[in-house]
């Protein structure tokens, strides 16, 4: 333990706030959590906030550094590769990783933040606080202005550092975003999304362990599994065409046509009921930089770079953002001066780069996969990866099995284009010479 006289805020109970709090209480920091939500572990689950999440290498090492590894994957299923409900009423599993069995793991949202929570609030060191929303801070004094929702209170708190953690739509980034140089975009795609469920009793039907994908071209519909059997359904589609199924017979219509096979496990009443209960999500995709303000305030996970969820990183890339941190304050004694800086620039290049590939993940997961094109590469990437284990990884497994950077793996898929790229090009020349002569 060191530095156990400074104090950290931490915005955000979420996910990647909770988390973050568990790593610094480790080290002996004083911590306060300020989470605008009541204590989930206390309230009843609601439908739309139930989501099941795909843990993967870089979440799993993060929560294994806190010892929580084993107590999350515990209440997980594995999914060993992706299910795709072709049409016409056609199955295929093309497996992440034919070779060593790597798998992604879906946990529930809900549950995997209750434990994050109940381990940070194991640390005397640490406080939270429920249904406290930040609403101003003063970065440069240290200063938080928090609300108690419920009494209406005023609580006036001050940090060596405070941390954003606070999501997407993040305040703490607000404050950010006023300051000379901060660099900040954001894109909206034309795509929301609507979960849907499978019942524990329909659920025996889907083939296990696996993603399950519909992809149809502009658009696709996930299912995940849960615990007690059933499963997450996911509808991803243009905001537009969601308007436009305004009835029980054109939605009815719309799934038979595109999703036949979904409409006896969901059921045809709960499709409708489930479907007309709950407005689509918007999915939005953040760039900014720094994520840090003098040796004062972070910023970290959605809050940094909130991503579309086609490649199941936001939460894992949040999670190696506390892994980051950790390391960075081993390395630097925990000077927040240095940690800060290092951390925005360390942190900047890879956050962008899993933010563009999720974006890309989508046109793979809901297009690309079904084409004889990507099948092929697939192929001669899983034979290459085979022959040359530590050269040759494919895309998918670097950014979910590993920890190389998100940048080197862009680069890396880059590199392997180029050589597929020069070996198409000899093989042709080969074939020609051997026509000519
Ligand atoms: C449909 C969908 C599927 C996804 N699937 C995956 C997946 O399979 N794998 C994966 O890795 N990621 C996935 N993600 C992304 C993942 O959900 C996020 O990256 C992750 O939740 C980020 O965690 P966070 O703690 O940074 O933010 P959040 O989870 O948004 O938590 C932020 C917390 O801050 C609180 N807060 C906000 N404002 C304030 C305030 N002013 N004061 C106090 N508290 C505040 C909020 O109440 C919330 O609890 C998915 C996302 C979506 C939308």
């Amino acid at each position: 333990m060191c530095d156990n006289n400074k104090s950290v805020i931490i915005i955000g109970g979420g996910l990647v706030g909770a988390l973050c709090a568990c790593f610094l209480a480790k080290r002996g920091y004083n911590i306060e959590i300020y989470e605008v939500r009541e204590d989930l572990r206390k309230c009843k689950l609601q439908r739309g906030r139930s989501i099941n999440l795909a843990l993967s290498h870089r979440g799993r090492r993060a929560l294994r550094s806190v010892g929580l590894e084993e107590a999350v994957l515990k209440h997980a299923i594995p999914m060993k590769g992706r299910l795709l409900h072709n049409l016409p009423d056609e199955l295929s599993s093309v497996l992440y990783d034919e070779h060593t069995n790597q798998c992604i793991y879906s946990v529930s949202r809900n549950l995997l933040n209750e434990i994050l929570l109940s381990a940070a609030e194991s640390y005397e060191n640490v406080k939270l606080f429920f249904s406290c929303k930040l609403v101003e801070a003063n970065l440069k004094e240290g200063h938080c202005l928090i609300q108690n929702l419920k009494t209406s209170e005023s609580i006036r708190s001050k940090a060596d550092l405070i941390i954003g953690a606070d999501g997407a739509y993040s305040k703490m980034r607000s404050h950010l975003q006023k300051l000379p140089l901060f660099q900040y975009s954001q894109t909206y795609i034309e795509h929301g999304y609507l979960e849907l469920c499978i019942s524990s009793e329909k659920g025996h039907l889907m083939i296990p362990n696996h993603l399950h994908i519909w992809p149809r071209g502009e658009f696709m519909m996930i299912a995940l599994p849960n615990k007690d059997n059933s499963w997450t359904v996911t509808l991803f589609m243009a905001l537009k065409k969601f308007k436009m199924l305004d009835s029980r017979e054109k939605l009815l219509k719309f799934f038979e046509s595109t999703f036949p096979d979904s409409i006896d496990l969901i059921g045809k009443d709960d499709l409708v009921e489930q479907f007309f209960s709950s407005k689509p999500s918007h999915l939005i995709s953040i760039k900014c930089s720094p994520y840090h303000f003098e040796n004062r305030a972070l910023i970290i996970g959605d809050a940094a770079h909130a991503m579309v969820p086609f490649y199941g990183q936001g939460m894992n890339c949040g999670f190696e953002d506390c892994t980051l941190l950790d390391q960075l304050l081993s390395e630097f004694d925990g000077n927040f001066e240095y940690v800060l800086e290092k951390f925005s620039e360390r942190r900047k290049e890879d956050a962008f780069a899993i933010c563009d590939l999720a974006m890309y993940n989508f046109k793979e997961m809901r297009d690309l996969v079904t084409k004889p094109s990507f099948r092929l590469r697939k192929a001669l990437d899983n034979l290459l990866y085979k022959l040359f284990p530590n050269h040759w990884i494919p895309l998918y497994n670097s950014v979910s099995f590993s920890e190389i950077k998100y940048t080197d793996c862009l680069k890396n898929r880059e590199w392997q284009n180029r050589v597929l790229a020069a070996a198409v090009i000899c093989l042709f020349l080969l074939g020609l010479l051997m026509i000519v002569f």
